[in-house]
């Protein structure tokens, strides 16, 4: 708020400096032009000093666009101000994880190279779900979210992690396969990427690295399954090669409580499924 408010008492300044200037003139630089003119009637001559109300932020600036504020005059509202509030940086929004822009520490982990969330992405967007549209499981699990809408859900800094992103994730958690398939030669990449809670059937993992890999479902043919049992990730990379049709599927990772559940397994699948998202910077 400090930035506001110091906006607001420089505009003030510099309003009160330029009625001096203007004293005994009929008319002061600009007049009848632009929002800072005290306003004049038909002779040219000034009607009233603007008395301004104080500065209200109608759009907040976040981390991605800017805002903007308003005043208005007491003496006559049709006079209005507004100006830009610039977007916010600095630290906050270095390491953002805010779903609408706004700054906020950000649950990250770094693993090997690379800086993951370390909680799946709660970021509201069109064809995005809470399981069983249930605001609390959105809370636990984030979001499930088409192909095509998570390939866009990352906020700013982040993406969404390419098949071979993910690939260096599950070798630095100890998969000794290249993409780790579910064939079980994946190794324990997935125990010691799971929460060491949450996973149905006491399957739950190690988290050595803070991951917290959490079995979110998924969402398929509009309806809910698997929360609990399976938790699917999206890759941004297209599964057409696989799939046999460039714009069907797509490739995802897996983990789950019962079959090379110690494993987070690669493959590919209906785009139009949801999925969770995790962003790597
Ligand atoms: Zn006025």
């Amino acid at each position: 708020m400090s930035l506001f408010t110091r906006q607001g008492r420089g505009r003030t300044l510099l309003l009160l400096t330029a009625v001096v200037v203007s004293v005994g003139a009929v008319c002061w630089l600009g007049c009848g032009g632009g929002d800072d003119d005290n306003p004049t009637n038909n002779n040219g001559n000034t009607t009233h000093t603007h008395d301004w109300g104080a500065w209200t932020v109608t759009t907040p600036a976040t981390c991605y666009a800017d805002g903007v504020e308003t005043r208005t005059c007491k003496t006559d509202a049709s006079h209005n101000e507004t100006h830009v509030i610039p977007k916010l940086t600095g630290a906050a929004c270095e390491n953002n994880c805010g779903t609408d822009g706004t700054p906020g520490s950000c649950k990250t982990v770094v693993i090997g190279t690379q800086t993951w969330m370390a909680e799946n992405l709660n970021r509201e967007t069109a064809n995005s779900w809470c399981y069983e549209n249930s605001t609390e499981s959105c809370k636990k699990y984030g979001r499930l979210y088409t192909w095509a809408a998570a390939r866009t859900a990352c906020p700013n800094r982040w993406h969404l992690p390419t098949r071979d992103e993910w690939r260096t994730l599950a070798k630095a958690a100890g998969a000794t396969d290249a993409h780790s398939e579910g064939d079980g030669s994946g190794g324990t990449a997935g125990t010691k990427l799971k929460s060491t809670s949450g996973w149905y059937g006491n399957e739950n993992g190690t988290d050595d690295f803070g991951f917290s890999a959490l079995p979110g479902g998924y969402r398929y043919d509009a309806k809910f399954n698997a929360a609990g049992d399976i938790g699917a990730w999206w890759t941004a990379t297209n599964g057409g090669v696989i799939g046999g049709n460039e714009n069907d599927y797509a490739y995802y990772r897996v983990m789950n409580n019962y079959r090379f559940g110690e494993a987070v397994s690669e493959d590919v699948a209906f785009n139009s499924n949801g999925y969770s998202v995790r962003c790597v910077q």
